[in-house]
């Protein structure tokens, strides 16, 4: 079965002016990212989604993989990432080509499912998984004068038992943000926090000090991606589950973070760390040393339903039901019609639970006519 036409696809919205979201690294005011649509002779359609700069991205998969993939068999998908690093000898490691790659073996795995009529999960050898837990992922810093209640009480009504808020800016402001996140979900409900890498360790072990009493499930990129000592002081410095990930690419920067027992949780990007054939590598090696994984989600509902097909396949190993460890998934509520639009019926994940598609591929049925409006080439 051969794919006879691929098209990489920039998307972009313009927030709002003045309702950008971000982080304690900067404000975003725009959503973009890159689709991916692959084609057999037989008419089969494949999607995925490369989540790096849209219009750059695009050009990059024309250029670097257009005439490979043509004429490819989709089941030849785990070869991609091997000519990525052989004819891209000097560059194909980089952020961008790892990005690129992502959103065309997304795609071939959604046609493989089309083709042999089962879910990605169960292809990559998963258990029959229906539902993961949903966490907010919610009270971002805002352009405009939010009241951090308010996103963690709309998480509520919308029925999450768990959330991750956005803090590094001031140790004040993260004690503030906890506690108003801590009295609203209750005691039950699991907290994560999130630094965006904004801190230094010493910053990092402070501000975990400070919070110890509100029971933090996982402390995220407490420093900034690329500085390994510092994830090793932070670790040596603090006595909490560290997560890290969404700014890490391919097998070789994971097996890093995981050697070196500098995280606990590891959280690749579908869109970013080489699609589902890297994160399966990624996946091993996390769970061969005891290290958890969830991915990160901030992406289009392609990459999302591409996340829940790859979280469902994670393996529960080594733990057993005595440690009840729900497998949490990240859901974004900042505001992305690219997430809420594109689909026929969009993800949903409200009352607690989130159903693991399980229709084939990615179980998604895209709106291309709703690709078409965001469309920026
Ligand atoms: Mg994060």
């Amino acid at each position: 079965m051969e794919i006879i036409e691929i098209e990489a696809i920039p998307l972009s919205h313009s927030l709002d002016e003045g309702r950008g979201v971000g982080s304690a690294r900067g404000i975003h005011t725009t959503r973009s990212t890159t689709l991916v649509k692959l084609k057999t002779a037989d008419g089969s359609v494949g999607w995925g989604e490369a989540f790096a700069p849209a219009r750059t991205t695009a050009t990059l998969i024309e250029e670097l993989f257009a005439d490979k993939i043509v004429g490819m068999d989709p089941f030849a998908v785990e070869s991609l990432a091997e000519e990525s690093y052989m004819e891209g000898y000097h560059f194909g490691g980089s952020a961008i080509v790892q990005c690129a790659l992502s959103g065309i073996d997304v795609a071939m795995w959604d046609l493989i499912g089309k083709i042999v009529n089962r879910p990605v999960h169960q292809i990559l050898g998963g258990k029959k998984t229906t539902s993961l837990t949903p966490y907010a992922s919610t009270m971002y810093v805002t352009e405009w004068d939010q009241d951090p209640a308010e996103p963690i009480e709309r998480a509520i009504e919308e029925g999450f038992t768990a959330a991750k808020i956005k803090i590094g800016r001031g140790f004040e402001d993260d004690i503030e943000r906890v506690r108003t996140a801590r009295e609203i979900l209750g005691d039950n409900a699991s907290l994560m926090v999130d630094f965006n890498g904004n801190y230094r360790p010493k910053q990092v072990a402070r501000s975990v000090e400070n919070l110890s009493e509100f029971d933090i499930a996982w402390i995220e990129e407490p420093v900034p991606p690329e500085n390994h000592s510092g994830y090793r002081q932070v670790r040596d410095l603090v006595d909490i589950p560290i997560a890290t990930g969404e700014a890490h690419y391919n097998r070789f920067e994971f097996k890093q973070l995981i050697d070196d027992r500098t995280v606990d949780i590891v959280q690749p990007n579908l869109g970013r760390c080489g699609g589902f054939s890297e994160a399966r590598r990624i996946a091993d090696m996390a769970t061969t040393e005891n290290v958890a994984i969830r991915p990160h989600v901030w992406n289009s509902s392609v990459g999302l339903a591409a996340a829940i097909q790859f979280a469902a396949s994670v393996p529960k190993y080594p733990h057993a039901d005595y440690i009840p460890e729900p497998l949490l998934f990240e859901f974004d509520r900042s505001k992305n019609p690219l997430r809420d639009d594109l689909m026929i019926d969009s993800i949903d994940p409200t009352g607690g639970v989130l159903e693991v598609p399980q229709d084939p591929g990615l179980g998604i049925s895209v709106d291309e006519d709703a690709v078409e409006r965001y469309r920026i080439d």
